[in-house]
């Protein structure tokens, strides 16, 4: 298979900085688009990834899930995709498009196995998959998704991961009308927030950070609670779902609490330790406790046109490839405001 060398920003171990790395990408084969990278997001799950924090990292590692550019090659057989278009790549590059899965839409439930656009084992090329720290990325066109012309360019990226794993559960579960609670306000708690309410959902918000009230309002959030403050959890009144997209390790037992019978606690935040559910917090209530991942192709391009549709487009820190490690501590440090993307084309001109 033929390929070509191009620029990417990755690192070679867990200790390691990000820096300026050379990748090679294959070339486009018939039904696959090339995409020159203009945005990328960063998410938690690629700093999760970098420091090998799941163990499950094969270096180098390019991270980047959540990217945005324009097409500049489409191959032979390629329908849907015409060079100039505007796309789009959240985390899945491919999948076995065969299982029932795949077949319902749903890849990211492959019973084969997905392949992440990072990290991931490349089956076309042999090796592992680089992500969207890099100049461009060549995908199957069935995983790439159109790009509604009214949203801000680099503001679409964080969509791809954050907006479809909260969108996901969110309809998943009929939100709408519901008491809806969303624990962490990060990435993808923003984005929960934002899209909670625009389906309907009264929407109380949990965060460790009584400085993030105010914007918790601001994102549209109908009740604030401090975490810690045992006296405000208590007075909660109760929820019919609660999504938790908490990155560090946490006590998940007080929400199990707040549910209502029936109520259902959804995880989509992936901290390194196990979470320890207290069985009699479940049980009393008949309550549920869930998961989800991201969601298939179908449904993001579905959050897209959502997001359109409702005017919804993420709070991001638009920054330079230079300034990449430096987003990564601040994320560590939960300050963002909410999500970081990455300006791509200061990857051109980056020297060292
Ligand atoms: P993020 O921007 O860093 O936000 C996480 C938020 O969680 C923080 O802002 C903070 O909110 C809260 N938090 C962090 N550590 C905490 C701790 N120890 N105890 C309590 N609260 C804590 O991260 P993100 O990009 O939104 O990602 C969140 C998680 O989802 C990550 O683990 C990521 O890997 C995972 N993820 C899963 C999927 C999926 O498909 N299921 C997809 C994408 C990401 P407050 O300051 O408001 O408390
Ligand atoms: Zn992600």
């Amino acid at each position: 298979m033929q390929t070509k060398e191009i620029k990417a920003f990755g690192t070679q171990a867990a200790n390691k900085q990000l820096e300026r790395l050379t990748i090679n990408r294959r070339t486009v084969t018939p039904h696959d688009v090339e995409i020159e990278i203009l945005y990328c997001g960063i998410c938690h799950s690629d700093l999760h990834s970098v420091r090998n924090e799941w163990g499950n990292t094969a270096y180098p590692v390019i991270p980047g899930h959540e990217i945005v550019g324009k097409i500049t090659r489409v191959g032979g057989l390629v329908t849907k995709f015409n060079i100039g278009d505007l796309a789009a790549v959240g985390c899945i590059a491919d999948s076995c498009h065969c299982c029932d899965a795949c077949r319902e839409g749903e890849e990211q439930l492959c019973e084969n196995g997905w392949t992440c656009v990072t990290n991931s084992l490349d089956k076309i090329l042999g090796g592992i998959t680089y992500g969207g720290f890099s100049e461009n990325i060549v995908v199957d066109e069935n995983y790439v998704l159109h790009v509604p012309e009214k949203l801000d360019l680099a503001s679409v990226a964080p969509i791809l991961c954050a907006g479809i794993t909260v969108y996901s559960p969110l309809k998943r579960w009929n939100a709408a009308n519901k008491r809806v609670g969303i624990i962490g306000i990060g990435g993808l708690g923003h984005m929960a927030i934002k899209i909670a309410k625009a389906m309907g959902a009264t929407v109380a918000v949990f965060s460790t950070s009584a400085k993030k009230a105010e914007d918790a309002k601001r994102l549209g959030a109908d009740e604030f609670i401090l975490s810690g403050n045992v006296a405000q959890m208590s007075s909660t009144p109760k929820l019919d779902m609660i999504l938790d997209t908490v990155s560090g390790n946490h006590n998940v037992n007080p929400y199990l609490h707040l549910l209502k019978i029936n109520g259902l606690l959804v995880i989509v935040g992936l901290p390194v330790d196990p979470l320890a559910v207290d069985s009699s917090s479940l049980v009393n209530g008949r309550k549920s406790f869930s998961g989800s991942i991201i969601g298939g192709i179908r449904e993001t391009q579905e959050v897209l046109d959502f997001c359109a549709e409702h005017n919804i487009t993420p709070d991001i820190e638009l920054i330079n490839v230079a300034d990449i490690n430096i987003a990564f501590d601040r994320l560590q440090k939960g300050d963002v405001k909410y999500r970081f993307v990455v300006d791509m084309k200061s990857l051109r001109g980056y020297q060292n």
